[in-house]
């Protein structure tokens, strides 16, 4: 809790992500669902037995949330149904949860939009 905290506080927004490098397949990640529009991966520091990460391809100024403009309502939407996708995948569909960090606050420390899908055990709220 405390290194996330700190990643986000030290994040850099706007530029360059990790993601761009797991996109392009520059660094390894392990991938549980791909189309055009988004590429799915599993956390590497998994909070939960099933904790992916389903993020857009393009970016498009999508840095986080707070960033979204009338031209990204397709894309957000179709990040949902991809999570769905991506929980029946991974044999989760009865209870998970779907989380997006946003900005220093939120706990944000990868300023490429990504929606967090954690399950496989029972979760619990509120979110701290
Ligand atoms: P937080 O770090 O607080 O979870 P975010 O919501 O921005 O903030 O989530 C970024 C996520 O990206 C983290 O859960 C982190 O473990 C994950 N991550 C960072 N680098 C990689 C990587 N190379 N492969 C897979 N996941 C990664």
């Amino acid at each position: 809790e405390a290194a996330a905290k700190a990643a986000a506080a030290t994040a850099d927004i706007g530029g360059p992500t990790i993601f761009d490098k797991i996109i392009a397949k520059e660094i390894p990640s392990n991938v549980v669902y791909e189309d055009e529009k988004v590429l799915a991966f599993r956390d590497i520091n998994p909070q939960a037995p099933v904790h992916v990460l389903v993020i857009p391809k393009v970016r498009d100024g999508l840095t986080g949330l707070d960033k979204a403009e009338p031209r990204h309502v397709e894309i957000l939407g179709y990040l949902l149904y991809a999570a769905k996708i991506v929980a029946e995948k991974e044999g989760i569909a009865e209870g998970y949860r779907v989380v997006i960090n946003n900005g220093p606050k939120g706990c944000q420390s990868v300023y490429h939009l990504h929606l967090h899908v954690l399950g496989g055990r029972q979760m619990t709220w509120p979110a701290g």
